[in-house]
């Protein structure tokens, strides 16, 4: 292939799926990753490997993406969308809930880092993005954990570009605010999630394609023009 392989977890809707469109109409080929697999095979894009991995287990993740290497040539960019969001307070949110967003949007992260970062070190070239949140740099109401982990996001990216930089290696983080998609519909508390529904009916939502359009611009950029962080949300969202 003429064009490095790109990376894309949680490309099963939402902001992922955006992403995996709009690498594949610039002609990457593309290694999609999420749990449902059928979704992924429904976006029926060219060049492209879907594998039904959850980012929580390495192994997997590892083994999917050596053979796209495999298939494709080597990575260019991964961009670590995987993520949940759920409100809940503290001592009331049940463990499975609050320890599913630790475990997906920071191990998961890591982990889909740790199995590029060494290739991409050899190779002196490549790109890692991370989709962070404006709740990563703001602490919001009923959601200390998801902020949590967007802090997490936030800071395990400002050492990881440090560390990555004498190998020529991007690290960006794109953090939106309200953005189109399902992510605030898996939350247990349903007054929680009612309420957030009232709040995202009050803003003009984001589409899924503009964060993807800053997402390929940021990787398009000359490869020593490293576009750090970006914080894009609705002209009319306050927080
Ligand atoms: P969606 O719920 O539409 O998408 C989330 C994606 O993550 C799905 O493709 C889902 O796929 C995948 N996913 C979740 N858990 C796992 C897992 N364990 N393993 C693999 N894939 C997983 O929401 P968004 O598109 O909005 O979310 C994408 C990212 O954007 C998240 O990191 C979110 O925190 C961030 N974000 C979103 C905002 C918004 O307003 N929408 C605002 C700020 C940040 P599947 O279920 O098939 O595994």
């Amino acid at each position: 292939m003429s064009k490095d392989l790109v990376i894309i977890t949680g490309a099963s809707s939402g902001i992922g799926e955006a992403i995996a469109r709009a690498f594949s109409a610039v002609g990457h080929p593309l290694l999609l990753i999420a749990r449902r697999v059928d979704k992924l095979k429904a976006l029926n894009l060219p060049d492209t490997l879907c594998v039904g991995v959850d980012v929580c287990d390495k192994i997997s993740m590892q083994k999917s993406i050596d053979n796209a290497i495999e298939k494709y040539g080597s990575v260019g960019c991964l961009v670590n969308n995987a993520g949940v969001m759920s409100f809940g307070n503290v001592g009331k949110q049940s463990s499975k809930e609050w320890q599913a967003m630790i475990e997906t949007n920071v191990i998961g992260m890591i982990n889909g880092i740790e199995c590029v970062v060494n290739a991409m070190k050899k190779q002196r070239m490549g790109t890692i993005i991370n989709i962070s949140s404006i709740a990563g740099y703001k602490t919001l109401q009923n959601a200390a954990v998801y902020c949590a982990s967007k802090y997490a996001v936030n800071a395990f990216s400002e050492t990881l570009r440090s560390e990555l930089a004498e190998y020529n290696v991007r690290v960006i983080v794109i953090a939106p605010g309200g953005v189109k998609t399902d992510l605030h519909t898996h939350m247990e508390d349903k007054q929680m999630m009612n309420d957030y529904k009232k709040w995202i009916q009050s803003i003009h939502l984001l589409e899924p394609s503009e964060l993807a359009d800053m997402v390929v611009h940021s990787y398009k950029l000359p490869q020593h023009v490293c576009l750090r962080q970006v914080i894009i949300a609705p002209t009319n969202q306050t927080i």
